[in-house]
């Protein structure tokens, strides 16, 4: 009798070839070292001067010092470097790039709207939009653009005004299709503060993201059947989620955004000390739901670790083969917020089981 075939595995070079939909990426931890180093040496050399070279000063995420610590002084550095228009548009390029010659095909960024020196609040966003355009008018990877706030930093007020930048934005024309609740939930107030904005977007149809019981203190039942309320689209982490809000979550059918060399890097688990690192993922247990799930990056500049790899990662720790990659991609695209798109990502997929001779979860 013939031995039956092996089941074909997902192996990091099939997940480099295979189309990625990447929902959770924050702009600015998206920007390599590599990248702020070539910026930081085309600075004029008064302004150089005043700044410690990346490579030297992003030297070490996962040194003595902690992940959580670095991560701080990445955010200080990199407001610092990219400072100006130039070098905000040059650093979103190279993050596009980036995410394109990976094979993400369909990208959500997002970004907390900050002014640059002397300039009003809006013109950050708008250096990244113009970038944003200008891909999308030319090149093959879809982007599109979310804008956060941070619950750490923004009161209602300026969750308001963030509200009122993104529907102006869209109203524009521009790629703006969500908002986020994003920043250090630690260090946050009284989180029903922010309802009214999100609730004020979510009635003028723009869908909202929220990162979602990323840390014990702040994923109690009552606190994630409030930001549940708001009806969002999709979780960020969802790691510290209590057996009736997942079934509250699945009942709803919310999309979960999973990743997995964030979470085990920054120590984000559950017992990190016993941790088998990325194979005691809650993405496991999400995959085994029916809800929308992807693969999300978070920050490759912290954590170092593109689409792909986080892909060939949940292949290796939980046993996806070649055609599970596909059903992830089809699961991804279930929560992607702008559905116009849709359509072509399918034929996208389509095309590629073609090739690899797999079966494709779309017929
Ligand atoms: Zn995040």
């Amino acid at each position: 009798m013939p031995m039956p075939m092996p089941a074909p595995i997902a192996d990091a070079d099939y997940c480099r070839r295979l189309p990625k939909v990447e929902l959770h990426a924050h702009l600015s931890g998206s920007v390599t070292p590599a990248v702020l180093q070539q910026i930081w040496a085309d600075l004029p050399d008064h302004e150089r001067v005043s700044l410690q070279p990346p490579l030297e000063a992003l030297a070490d995420p996962t040194g003595a010092q902690g992940i959580n610590t670095f991560f701080a002084h990445f955010n200080t550095y990199i407001y610092r470097l990219l400072s100006t228009p130039e070098s905000l548009a040059r650093a979103t390029r190279a993050v596009l790039i980036g995410f394109a010659e990976d094979g993400v095909v369909y990208l959500e960024l997002r970004t907390t709207p900050r002014a640059l020196p002397n300039a009003s609040p809006d013109t950050g966003v708008r250096v990244v939009l113009d970038v944003i355009d200008e891909w999308n008018r030319t090149e093959k990877m879809v982007v599109r653009l979310i804008l956060s706030v941070d619950q750490a930093k923004h009161g209602p007020k300026e969750a308001e005004a963030i509200v009122d930048l993104a529907l102006n934005l869209r109203g524009e024309g521009k790629p703006v299709v969500g908002l986020d609740l994003c920043g250090d939930p630690a260090a946050r107030g009284d989180i029903t503060a922010l309802r009214p904005a999100f609730t004020r977007a979510r009635q003028a149809s723009l869908p909202c993201v929220l990162h979602f019981a990323e840390i014990p203190a702040a994923s109690s039942v009552a606190e994630l059947n409030e930001l549940l309320d708001w009806k969002p689209r999709r979780l960020g982490h969802a790691i510290h989620v209590p057996p009736e809000v997942v079934e509250r979550i699945e009942r709803e059918n919310v999309g979960v955004e999973m990743c997995l060399s964030c979470n085990v890097l920054a120590g984000m688990l559950p017992d990190t000390e016993t941790s088998r690192g990325i194979a005691d993922h809650h993405f496991g247990e999400w995959w085994g739901r029916s809800v929308p799930i992807s693969l999300g990056t978070d920050d490759i500049g912290v954590f170092g670790s593109i689409s792909s790899e986080e892909h060939a990662h949940a292949a290796r720790h939980f046993g996806l083969e070649r055609p599970d990659l596909l059903e992830l991609g089809r699961r991804a695209m279930a929560g992607a917020l702008d559905e116009t798109q849709r359509p072509r990502m399918e034929q996208l997929f389509r095309e590629f089981a073609a090739n690899e001779g797999v079966e494709c979860p779309w017929p």
